[in-house]
This record gives C-alpha cells, structure tokens and sequence, in this order.
C-alpha cells in the first residue's frame, strides 16, 4: 500500500464523469488499497478514486465511524436504486481542506455495487451512512459538495471528520 497525494478543489479531475470499473483486477484492488490508506491518513471517513486522479467509478466510505471505525465499505460501479426523505448535515470533503458547509442529503439510501472481490450485492442505508454514500457517489459524477452546500465556512475543529 501507498499514500497518494489527495487532488484538491480547482483541480479539473474533480469536475469529470468517471468511467466505470471493467473489471476487479488486483491493480483495481491495489488502488483500493491505496486509498483506504490515504483516507486513513487523513482522518476521511470517506474517498472517492477521482480524489487520488483515478478516474474509474469506485469508492470507499465508513458508513458508521462512531461505532464501527474500521467498518469499510467498497462500492465499485455503484448505483443508487432507491432513495427517500431528507436532513441536513454539515460536511467536509478531503478536498476542499479546512472548509465545511451544510447539505442536504437523502435520509435512506439503497445502493447497489461491487465489493472488494468483485462480488455484487446491494445495500441500505440511513442517517449518516446515507450522507457518506450520497457524497462519495457524487464524486463519480464531477460533484463536489460546496456545490449543493449552504453556508461554507471554516471548520472549527483541527480534527474534524472530513469525506
Ligand atoms: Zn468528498
């Protein structure tokens, strides 16, 4: 495994349609690997490839950091099936540093993907998994959150929980 230097806002990358997986490869799984490790590095609880200048439609995200911190979730070419209701949180992404900014996200989400081993299987779920999922998912399509965001402003805490 290796850190790779997260792409920040400005970037042109972070703007494109990713392209989807053709197949779960160790090289596939060799990125993945990398950046579980660079998220880890930087406290995310979520990253997406284009955030490391992969454009291929994957990411990872730790759908519930408080109980379950190393709980990782690969999502490969996913798709959102289903989703409902709303809330309104305040995120932060791995690349636009410093920054948060509150957003509106569905309340439950469905969706369905590839997992590490090239396995489908389809998933749900609500409260701030649903968030991590909705933000990470956007990444694949160019969208940062600053885009759907309210009030951005400096984060206040050093630490604080970024995606
Ligand atoms: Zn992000």
């Amino acid at each position: 495994m290796a850190l790779r230097n997260v792409v920040v806002e400005g970037d042109p990358v972070l703007r494109k349609t990713c392209r989807p997986v053709d197949e779960v490869t160790d090289r596939i799984r060799g990125i993945l690997d990398d950046m579980l490790e660079t998220m880890k590095a930087s406290y995310g609880v979520g990253i997406a490839a284009p955030q490391v200048g992969i454009m291929r439609r994957m990411f990872i995200a730790i759908p519930d950091p408080e109980n379950d911190p190393d709980g990782a979730v690969y999502m490969i070419n996913p798709e959102i099936i289903e989703k409902s209701g709303s809330q309104f949180n305040e995120e932060g992404c791995l690349s636009v540093p410093g920054l948060v900014g509150t957003v509106e996200r569905p309340e439950y989400i469905k969706i369905k993907g590839l997992d590490y081993d090239g396995t489908e299987r389809t998933l749900e779920f609500e409260g701030f998994g649903a968030i991590v999922m909705s933000h990470e998912y956007d990444h694949l399509d160019g969208i940062l959150y600053i885009d759907k965001a309210t009030d951005i402003h400096e984060a206040v805490y050093e630490e604080e929980e970024e995606e």
